[in-house]
């Protein structure tokens, strides 16, 4: 029995749960202070509001409500824009995210009530990484990722229907034909789906998962009156993490040259290695 099957026995939701990359609290509608999010240009660094930097604007006709009697602080109408600096000093790169804000009604004792400012991000110039995309995953597919990572913030429907180009860029850069001869032995363009059903030859398994990953990019692709929850896109980017990892094997092909080493230096373990001595660099005279 491996490590799933004890996890689905001890979890309520079995398939859900076992393993969770993405943070969820760094993906919500509304923060009151925003999150330290994964700078997606360096991958590592953490992503800071850069302190005084932070613009908010509300119209008059916001600020004139106040005069009427029944005001509250929720009818405040306000857009703000904040700078983000990653803290990864090789990157330091700079991102501007901009949105809407509310009021955030607080319940502080049995009596008193506070409201709270809540910031309602939409757009990025630089979106946070919501999943790092295995070693060894190519830039095309990279590429759509990030598009979907940006159109997360702002449209759900339109970031998973970009996941059928992720779909379409991992088939390419597997090498799987973009046409095929009809009965009438003319040559055609092969859909999404033909695509799979060709890969499906060479790895039922991983054509499996992006088969269950071009119907979410599908379904999201024509007109629908409802948008996708964000929590349901996360859902859609976790299947695509895994997806990725199991056509790219980052681990396999790691611990296979891991075993490789052992087998060459028959079990033994790696030598120290040694420390080059630079050699003195001539004086200029
Ligand atoms: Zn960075």
């Amino acid at each position: 029995m491996g490590a799933m099957d004890n996890d689905i026995s001890e979890n309520t939701q079995p398939s859900e749960s076992w393993r969770m990359t993405i943070n969820r609290d760094h993906f919500k509608k509304s923060f009151s202070s925003l999150p330290g999010w994964i700078c997606s240009e360096c991958q590592t660094g953490t992503m800071r509001e850069v302190e005084g930097q932070r613009l908010v604007h509300e119209p008059p006709w916001s600020r004139d409500a106040r005069d009427h009697e029944a005001w509250d602080p929720d009818w405040i109408s306000e857009d703000f824009a904040v700078i983000l600096e990653c803290q990864n000093p090789d990157c330091a790169k700079g991102s501007v995210v901009s949105g809407t804000t509310s009021q955030q009604y607080v319940q502080l004792t049995a009596t008193e009530l506070d409201y709270e400012l809540m910031l309602h991000p939409s757009n990025f110039t630089i979106a946070p990484l919501i999943f790092k995309a295995p070693n060894g995953t190519p830039d095309t597919v990279i590429y759509e990722l990030d598009r979907a990572f940006h159109l997360f913030w702002s449209d759900t429907t339109a970031a998973a229907n970009k996941i059928r180009n992720v779909v379409e860029a991992v088939l390419t850069q597997q090498k799987v034909k973009r046409t095929t001869l009809s009965k009438k032995n003319r040559r055609v363009r092969l859909n999404t789906h033909g695509r799979i059903k060709e890969y499906e030859a060479k790895k039922p398994e991983q054509a499996e998962l992006l088969m269950g990953l071009k119907w979410v990019g599908n379904a999201n692709s024509h007109v629908t009156t409802e948008d996708v929850s964000r929590d349901e896109l996360l859902n859609v980017f976790e299947l695509c993490e895994h997806a990725l990892v199991e056509i790219y094997k980052p681990h396999a092909k790691q611990m296979k040259a891991r075993a490789a080493a052992y087998t060459k230096r028959k079990g033994r373990p790696a030598p120290a290695k040694k420390r080059r001595r630079r050699r003195p660099r001539h004086k200029l005279t």
